[in-house]
């Protein structure tokens, strides 16, 4: 049950039924959190959240970021360059690493994963992911651990701005966003579809390089791109064994099995249990710090010991 001052701004819905838990339709998402107040049916408790003293720490990492937020995008360029789909794949995802992301991945736009309310009629969605350092993420959920994500999610926002600008000045548009603020688009549907992992059960993505120490961002564009495929290595079936974040999550946000959520089975954070802790403590973290693939050096290792498994299990 959410704290008294959180439970008179709670509106009259549970955000388990605004996130579609137990329906069997595939349905667009409802903006919840973290999303413009007009959208969302949370959004007295979120205008309390946003008005909350932060940490001198997590107030730094917010300042710094303010000029990466009104950085202008450059001009459209009236005439866009032509390659062929194949080599703007490979500029594009060059371009996206030079300019610091760690991971890059092209997904074909799906309506599904749209916001209510939204319109998006580009035809890709260029991924990038941005590394946290996981010693300031294993404080979780401290404020320096707090900071850390605000930082990264700055990082990805500059890197996504920045590309877009890269892209307009070769005469292709590009719509960049960055968390922590939702944008049009759910962030994860299309990062397990462009590879950059399996969805573990803490809701989050599991790498096989980065584990689940790293945040999100992207590029819409109409660029011509080539989709990349999804990988799985085993992650899904390590989390049906372990119960590392299940036992950490403070207030046992997170289940044992799968949920039936807008048509698909999958992991599944229980909105309202997860939302009133992660509000006290201005942004939590515990499940994805301690989250065994999260621990630097772990993820590769690991992801070659399952796959070998799985090889193995094939042959
Ligand atoms: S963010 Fe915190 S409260 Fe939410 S599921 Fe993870 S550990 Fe639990
Ligand atoms: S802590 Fe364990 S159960 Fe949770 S996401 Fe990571 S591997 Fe899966």
């Amino acid at each position: 049950m959410p704290p008294k001052a959180q439970r008179d701004l709670w509106p009259d819905v549970s955000g388990n039924t605004i996130n579609g838990l137990g329906e069997s339709a595939v349905r667009r998402p409802e903006p919840i959190y973290h999303h413009d107040p007009e959208r969302t049916r949370f959004a007295a408790l979120q205008t309390w959240f946003r008005g909350l003293p932060s940490h001198p720490l997590i107030g730094k990492a917010r300042r710094d970021r303010i000029p990466i937020m009104e950085e202008p995008l450059a001009p459209l360029a009236p005439t866009p360059l032509q390659r062929t789909s194949a080599d703007w794949s490979a500029v594009v995802k060059q371009k996206a690493r030079d300019l610091g992301a760690e991971l890059v991945g092209i997904a074909r736009m799906q309506p599904e994963w749209v916001f209510d309310g939204f319109d998006v009629s580009q035809k890709w969605a260029v991924m990038l992911g941005i590394a946290m350092d996981h010693a300031e993420l294993r404080t979780a959920p401290h404020p320096r651990a707090i900071a850390e994500v605000v930082r990264q999610y700055g990082r990805g926002t500059q890197v996504a701005k920045r590309l877009a600008s890269w892209l307009r000045a070769q005469g292709w548009d590009g719509f960049p966003h960055g968390g922590p603020d939702a944008g049009p688009v759910l962030m994860i549907p299309p990062a397990l579809a462009c590879g950059f992992g399996e969805l573990g059960k803490h809701g989050s993505i599991i790498n096989p390089d980065l584990g689940s120490s790293f945040r999100l961002a992207y590029v819409l564009t109409d660029v011509p791109l080539e989709p990349d495929a999804p990988e799985a290595f085993g992650a899904d079936g390590f989390c049906q064994h372990c119960r590392v974040c299940e036992t950490a999550c403070p207030p046992v946000a997170l289940t044992p099995a799968k949920h039936l959520v807008r048509g698909e089975t999958k992991w599944y954070v229980d909105f309202d249990k997860c939302v009133p802790y992660f509000n006290d403590t201005t942004g939590c973290g515990i499940c994805i710090a301690v989250c065994p693939w999260s621990l630097p050096g772990v993820a590769p290792k690991l992801a070659a010991k399952l796959t070998r498994r799985q090889q193995r299990q094939v042959a």
